[in-house]
Order: structure tokens, then C-alpha cells, then sequence
């Protein structure tokens, strides 16, 4: 319209990509509102072992938009990356990941349950993200070894020393580490070694064809091998079916995300899963009320 066009309007005579600036420019407007007016969620997402139980899950963050409704974090956490957004909506998943530890604490069937949260690039370089995690899980009153912070291939694309410094410091308070998304950049192969992971977790790409094309079999054959030899876990994302979850196993794979047992879920229905795939207590002599 004509009185939004002020001077530093951008007009295009592309009406198509006019109107995909627009509602790019329109969705970074709405966003600066979402963590102030309380629109995020963390969804969790089970992560299980080979025996099927649960040994935790992954934060995922959904974005409860007053009038577009649930929108998901492949449309929003690009806008968010592209300004400093990305930092506010970064410390509010982890500040609501530290508080979703500190409440499972307290309950017998989820106190162990290991929380990974995904670090985006720019959030992890700036200087003082050690200290503000290490503030949260104090604040909180979490254990750090609850919480995992999946860092992507991006994250080590940068000043390399910075980045071994800080996940030094970062296995010093006693956070976990993983390599999210791995095998998708080759870049890290090479600091690989340098890296104080505790996890690498293979690209769900590799594993949606691994029973079907062998070169994708070959691929992750390769990273279960690279983490056993460099005494790492490894988790693979997106397991969708048993023939995928089989090979995995039979490959040396023990630990598991996907739809194949849960899709992300609120945390209500989450709690209630674990509930029903870990039947006996995790703390002898404490029994449970039956669940209503
Ligand atoms: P990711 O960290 O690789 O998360 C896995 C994505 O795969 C999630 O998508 C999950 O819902 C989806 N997924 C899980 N199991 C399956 C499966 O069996 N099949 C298929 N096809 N997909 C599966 P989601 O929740 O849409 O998140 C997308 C990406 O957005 C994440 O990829 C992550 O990179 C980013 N993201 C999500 N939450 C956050 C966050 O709090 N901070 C940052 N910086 N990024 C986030
Ligand atoms: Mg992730
Ligand atoms: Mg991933
Ligand atoms: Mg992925």
C-alpha cells in the first residue's frame, strides 16, 4: 500500500519476489514480538537405546504465531539467524530447556533424562556463551550433565581455537556436547579430532535411504566407525522404519531419534510416553500413582 512505502521501501517489478521481501520483512517484524509475548514452545523429541528406552530427548522450538498459527523452526530460525534475533530466541530455548530439567528433577521417571538443545552458529561465538550457560544451569538448579548442546558443522567453520577453548570450558562445568547434522559439511573431518564431543549424531539425509542405497550405507557405516575409534556416542536422526533402525543396530548404532517412535510432541504427551515406555520406576521402593 501506498503510505507503507516509505523512502526506504524496496520495490521490485517482480510482484512475486515484491511480495516474498514483504512477508520475509513481515514475519522478522512478528518475531521481534515472539519471545517478549511468550509465543515460543519446545516441542521434545524422544531419543531412545538400543532396548528401546528412553534415554532423553531433543528440545525443538515452534513458534505459536497469534494469527499464521504453529510455524516451524525451517521458516522462522533463518529469518531469525540473518539479525540478532536469533541470540534473544537462542537464550530463551535454553533458559526454557534449564527450566524443563530443573521440574524433571524432581520427578523419579524423568530425572534422567538428558535434554539436547540446538546452538546456532552466532549464538555460540559470542564471548560470553559459557558464562550464560553456565549462569542458566545455576540458576535453574540443573545438573549440567543433563543438558546437551548440539552444535552444527557452522559452528567449527569459525575461528577453530575460540571454538575448542569454549567446548573445553564447556565439558569443564560438565555439559554435554554433540555434533549435530553430521556428515552434511565435510569441514569439521579435520577438527574432528581437535573436538571435545561426547556425541556425533548422523544426518537424517544418510540414514532415509541407508537400507535402500549402499552408498549412503557406506557413509554411515563410516561415521559409526569414526566415532567408535574416537570413543564418541553416536545417535542417528530420523529413523522412520525398521529396516533403517536394523541396519543401524546391526552397524553398531545404539541410540535413536525419529518418527519411528515419536514425533516431536508438547511436553505433557512427551512425559506421558516415557511414563509408558519405562513401566518400572528408576528409583526402587517408590511407587507411581496410576496415571488418569
Ligand atoms: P535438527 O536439529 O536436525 O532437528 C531434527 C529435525 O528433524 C526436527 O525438525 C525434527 O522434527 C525432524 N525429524 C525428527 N525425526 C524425523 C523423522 O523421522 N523424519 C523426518 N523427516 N524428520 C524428522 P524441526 O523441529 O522442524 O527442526 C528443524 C531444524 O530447526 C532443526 O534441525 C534445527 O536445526 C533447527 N532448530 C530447531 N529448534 C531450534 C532451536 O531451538 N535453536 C536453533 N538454533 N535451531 C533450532
Ligand atoms: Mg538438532
Ligand atoms: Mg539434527
Ligand atoms: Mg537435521
Amino acid at each position: 500500500q501506498a503510505k507503507d512505502a516509505g523512502r526506504n521501501a524496496v520495490r521490485f517489478f517482480d510482484p512475486v519476489m515484491q511480495q516474498a521481501v514483504e512477508s520475509r520483512a513481515a514475519l522478522e517484524a512478528d518475531l521481534r514480538r515472539a519471545v517478549p509475548g511468550q509465543q515460543l514452545r519446545l516441542y521434545y523429541q524422544v531419543q531412545v537405546g538400543d532396548d528401546h528406552r528412553p534415554l532423553g530427548a531433543e528440545a525443538l522450538v515452534r513458534w505459536e504465531h497469534p494469527v499464521r498459527g504453529m510455524v516451524m523452526p525451517a521458516q522462522f530460525i533463518p529469518v531469525a539467524e540473518e539479525s540478532s534475533l536469533i541470540l534473544d530466541v537462542g537464550h530463551w530455548v535454553l533458559d526454557a530447556a534449564c527450566r524443563q530439567l530443573a521440574a524433571w528433577e524432581k520427578n523419579a521417571q524423568m530425572r534422567n533424562m538428558v535434554l539436547a538443545v540446538n546452538v546456532s552458529a552466532q549464538q555460540f561465538r559470542m564471548h560470553d556463551f559459557v558464562e550464560k550457560v553456565t549462569a542458566l544451569t545455576h540458576s535453574h538448579g540443573v545438573n549440567p550433565a543433563r543438558l546437551k548442546l548440539e552444535l552444527t558443522e557452522s559452528v567449527v567453520l569459525n575461528d577453530v581455537a575460540d571454538v575448542v577453548a569454549k567446548m573445553r570450558a564447556l565439558k569443564e562445568i560438565g555439559v554435554k556436547l554433540s555434533m549435530d547434522d553430521f556428515g552434511m559439511g565435510y569441514s569439521s573431518l579435520a577438527y574432528l579430532k581437535q573436538l571435545p564431543l561426547d556425541q556425533l549424531k548422523i544426518d537424517q539425509s544418510f540414514v532415509r535411504n541407508i537400507a535402500t542405497d549402499s552408498n549412503d550405507a557406506v557413509m554411515v557405516q563410516a561415521i559409526i566407525d569414526m566415532a567408535q575409534n574416537f570413543r564418541m556416542e553416536v545417535i542417528a536422526e530420523g529413523v522412520e522404519t525398521e529396516a533403517q533402525l536394523d541396519f543401524l543396530k546391526r552397524n553398531g548404532c545404539l541410540a535413536y531419534q525419529g518418527y519411528l517412535f515419536s514425533k516431536p510432541v508438547p511436553v505433557d504427551e512427551f512425559e506421558q510416553n516415557v511414563m509408558i515406555s519405562s513401566p518400572e520406576p528408576q528409583t526402587a521402593n517408590f511407587q507411581l500413582p496410576p496415571l488418569v
